[in-house]
């Protein structure tokens, strides 16, 4: 089983991108679950055609330590297992902690075992929060590959190497590697080369570019991914070819985090060569 987390900064379209590859892994015949681990809990919703779920910390809340696995693990597109951790009340506690109280839960709870034939798990972390609850997943090793999604926006840059920050700090204890950059386009000027760019500074690959295209939001509003709903749509092909190359991949580094004054350089650089 691969273990699969997915990082980079808010918004940038990590739920998105994690259930449209996931639903293209599906397609493939492999076995995924996904835990999404943002107090959200938006990570499962176009798998699951909506936000019907419970969260797992809800769940703990409303019906104590007595918990099924079937309570907070949900068969959506595909076969897809999907589950997500859910978070604090606003405003109190940590949604670090939810996310260590879920993955506890659910190994308690034998959501990982031999006999449910998985082929991968997908964390879908907020990732600009570098805080320990959210560094979790790669802290104890129960994720072990990272894929980063950014874009050409200097702050998506700036989250991305921040996170390729935090790998390095657990690479030798937890084993965690970064297997690439997903580029999730916002149609910034040259950003395909930009990111290329800065992915052979931080010594790892863009293993996609995934285009900026309107049917991801119409499929959306459907409550679904795009093979879903539009399987013909070429944006659908294009989240295949990435489920195709993380299936296929066998670039897994410990990244080099580069200077602030460094990834300036590299913005000023495309900005100026424009
Ligand atoms: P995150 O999980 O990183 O916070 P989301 O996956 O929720 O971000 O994405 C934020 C918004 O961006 C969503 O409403 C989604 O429709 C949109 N989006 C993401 N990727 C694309 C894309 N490739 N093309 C068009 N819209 C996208
Ligand atoms: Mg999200």
């Amino acid at each position: 089983m691969r273990k699969i987390a997915i990082y980079g900064k808010g918004g940038i379209g990590k739920s998105t991108t994690t259930q449209n590859t996931v639903a293209g892994l599906a397609e493939m015949g492999k076995k995924v679950m996904v835990v999404g681990c943002d107090p959200k809990a938006d990570s499962t919703r176009l798998l699951l055609h909506g936000l019907a779920q419970k969260t797992v910390l809800d769940t703990l809340r409303e019906e104590g330590e007595d918990v099924d696995l079937d309570d907070i693990l949900k068969e959506g597109y595909g076969g897809t297992m999907c589950t997500e951790s859910g978070g604090p009340e606003p405003g109190v506690g940590c949604a670090g902690r939810g996310i260590i109280t879920s993955i506890n839960l659910l190994e308690q709870l034998g959501a990982y075992e031999e006999e449910k034939h998985l082929d991968y798990v997908f964390y879908d972390v907020l990732g600009d929060v570098v805080c320990g609850g959210f560094a979790m997943p790669i802290r104890d090793g129960k994720a072990e590959e990272i894929y980063i999604v950014c874009s050409g926006e200097m702050m998506a840059m700036y989250a991305a190497n921040n996170i390729c920050k935090g790998i390095v700090k657990y690479a030798d204890t937890g084993g965690v590697r970064l297997g690439g950059i997903i580029c999730n386009s916002r149609k910034v000027d040259q950003e395909k080369e930009m990111i290329e760019e800065l992915c052979r500074q931080l010594g790892t690959q863009m293993i996609h570019f995934m285009p900026r295209e309107n049917q991801v939001q119409r499929a959306e509003i459907n409550r679904k991914t795009v093979i879903d709903y539009s399987p013909e749509h070429p944006q659908a092909d294009e989240y295949r070819a990435l489920a195709r190359k993380i299936d296929a991949n066998d670039m897994f580094v410990i990244p080099k985090p580069i200077e602030i004054n460094t990834l300036e350089k590299l913005l000023i650089d495309f900005c100026i060569s424009n």
